[in-house]
């Protein structure tokens, strides 16, 4: 048997690794795939109840004419309101279903949440608003309150319409505005649309049966309940001292929550169906000196730097240098001369990367069989990598167990507990760190429909997958501008996605006001082009959940990716790659691609 060595010179066989993958995958394949999960809606409804806002909440319903509506209050739809004032536009509404701006860091306050791209090239407008992160990975609350510094600065906050979900859209022909209506009476008319629903924003419960006759205390870790825990986003939940609590789920956000729910618990059950690889994190201080001699660009440059790496261009230096550009440093690579040979190279290396990881547990967990359970076999990119310093360690406290379930998951879900192999676990609490909604139908996760030309709904119009332009602008449905994923970037920083899509949008409506158009829409042959560059792109590109990984929201549960699954994938070409795009086609400034219809009143000067 063929072997080969990791970076500290211990042998392993690569063939040996592979079969043990596809074993490893095997257990966790299911027929119902995506269908497995069940929303926070009907008899869950409850799950979904904004915990951070006072109960009863009422204003006067609006009647308005505006030129832009945007659609949610998180980092896309934040900076797209920025770009807007920055490009003189403010007649604008922002509405969302919080409390206050922030989307994933409004939601998200469990215990440890963190940011895990680096603070200083995720967290946006830094230059903009001179504010520098305390530390290289700022946790949850220093990032909502700099979300709140935005709203500030930027004056979005007069323009936010909060608690407040949009019900309904419709294009009017006859006006050429967009009709929208909300939960709470509003009637508002748009010249444009931006929609900044988010990514993973829709949380799920996973369909257990059993699971709504639980009768103790549960929750979502998206709506943290900390008057049932006590304490606060760092820890200290001291009402679970005489707790028998129970997580399910061991993806990046219950990585992040365990070792406070360990520290806290009487007893603590940490159900997991698939580990995660946990780097290290190396959090620190930020140095007040390298603060002092940032120069003009700073920020700017940094996030250019990141995005090369983790595109595999290789950069000089490695500004942020840490457990993420680690991953896409392949010396090796360089040397391949044909794509098998680049191909099996990457591979070697990722079972180098991935055999780190594994020796890690061993060095951090004493109980040997809790150690093999906590090690994850999978290509590195199959699954989010997740990088932390104190997780591993709390398997070691005495109240902590890890219940495996073999990658078959939790059985059942009594009144009183949860049923692993038939083992009851008797909890008081029982956390759902199961993720949210990634790969089901768009209008599902936004949670209303669009009605566009004619009355057809974007539900109808997407049944196949979507077709666009870069992902924005989609036929029959004038003057709506997407900020998502779909046919669209992607990024490990999604913030340098969504700034650039903020801009793009921005610009889009900059020029239709400027040079008096009033509808666009883009042409058929412009939105085939655009899936001809999509399906190139894939082509191209690897890594993130591809067909041999083991289930999980990057490849649609392992069930099989459809045609019109991948319709509505991403530009695989790189972050930087899908920028290019975009500014040379802002740089040619004619709108190419999109059908635009005149108005009658002239331009503004
Ligand atoms: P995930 O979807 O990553 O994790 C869900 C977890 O629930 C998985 O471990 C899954 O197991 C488990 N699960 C689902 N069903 C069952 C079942 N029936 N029995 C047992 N276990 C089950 O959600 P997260 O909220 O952890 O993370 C979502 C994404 O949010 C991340 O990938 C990341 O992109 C982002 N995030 C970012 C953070 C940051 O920047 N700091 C922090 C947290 C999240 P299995 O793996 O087998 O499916």
């Amino acid at each position: 048997m063929r072997m080969d060595f990791d970076k500290s010179g211990v042998a392993f066989s690569p063939e040996a690794l592979k079969e043990k993958y596809r074993v490893e995958r095997e257990k966790r394949l299911r027929a119902d795939g995506s269908t497995q999960y069940v929303d926070l809606s009907g008899v869950y409804a409850d799950f979904d109840r904004d915990p951070y806002v006072e109960p009863g909440f009422t204003r006067p319903a609006l009647t308005e004419d505006i030129d832009v509506l945007i659609v949610g209050g998180g980092f896309g739809g934040m900076l797209a309101a920025v770009r807007l004032r920055q490009a003189g536009v403010h007649s604008f509404r922002l509405v969302e279903k919080g409390g206050d701006f922030g989307g994933t860091w409004y939601w998200n306050r469990y215990p440890g949440a963190a940011c895990d791209v680096e603070s200083y090239i995720y967290m946006p407008l830094l230059e903009e608003t001179g504010y520098i992160p305390t530390e290289k990975y700022a946790k949850a609350p220093e990032i909502f309150t700099h979300c709140q510094r935005i709203g500030r600065q930027f004056r979005l906050y007069e323009a936010a319409l909060f608690q407040t979900r949009v019900e309904g859209m419709d294009w009017d022909e006859d006006t050429r505005r967009w009709n929208i209506t909300t939960d709470r009476g509003d009637k508002l008319a748009a010249r444009f649309v931006i929609i900044a629903g988010g990514v993973l924003h829709k949380a799920k419960l996973p369909g257990i049966p059993g699971i709504e006759t639980f009768k103790g205390h549960s929750f979502h870790t998206s709506r943290w309940d900390y008057a049932y825990t006590g304490g606060n986003s760092s820890g200290h939940l001291s009402k679970l001292a005489d707790k028998r609590v129970g997580i399910i789920g061991t993806g990046a956000t219950a990585v992040q929550a365990i070792p406070h729910l360990g520290a806290s618990a009487r007893q603590l059950y940490v159900f997991q169906r698939t580990p995660s690889s946990i780097g290290a994190r190396n959090n620190q201080p930020t140095p007040e000196t390298w603060a002092k001699e940032l120069q003009p660009g700073w920020q700017r440059d940094r996030v250019h730097n990141f995005s090369s790496i983790v595109s595999g261009q290789p950069q000089n230096i490695d500004m942020v240098g840490d457990g993420w550009t680690y991953i896409f440093q392949d010396e090796a690579l360089r040397r391949a001369r044909t794509p098998e040979e680049a191909e099996e190279l990457r591979q070697l290396a990722d079972y180098r990367k991935m055999e780190e990881i594994r020796a890690r547990v061993n060095t951090i967990v004493k109980d040997q069989a809790t150690a093999e359970a906590l090690k994850p076999y999978y290509n590195q990119l199959c699954k989010r990598p997740c990088f932390h310093d104190e997780y591993l360690d709390t398997f070691n406290r005495p109240n902590v167990q890890l219940v495996d379930t073999e990658g078959k998951g939790v059985e059942r879900i009594t009144p009183t507990g949860v049923v692993v192999n038939g083992k009851e676990y008797p909890v008081d609490c029982l956390i759902f760190a199961s993720g949210f909604e990634v790969s089901t139908e768009y209008t599902r996760r936004l949670g209303f429909d669009i009605h566009g030309r004619g009355g057809r709904s974007l539900r109808e119009s997407w049944a196949d997958g979507a077709s666009t332009l870069h992902g924005m602008t989609t036929r029959g449905f004038p003057n709506l501008l997407l900020i998502s994923t779909t046919q669209s970037g992607w990024a490990i920083n999604l913030v340098h996605v969504l700034d650039e899509l903020s801009q793009h949008a921005a610009y889009i409506i900059d020029r239709c006001v400027k040079k008096g158009i009033e509808v666009i829409e883009p042409t058929p042959q412009a939105q085939e082009q655009w899936w001809q560059v999509i399906l190139g792109s894939m082509r191209r590109s690897g890594g993130f959940g591809g067909p041999d990984c083991t289930p999980g929201y990057y490849n649609n549960e392992g069930s099989g990716i459809t045609p019109a699954m991948i319709r509505m994938a991403g530009f695989g070409g790189g972050t930087l790659g899908f920028i290019e795009i975009l500014r040379n086609w802002r740089k040619n400034d004619a709108l190419e691609g999109l059908e635009v219809t005149p108005g009658e009143k002239p331009p503004a000067s």
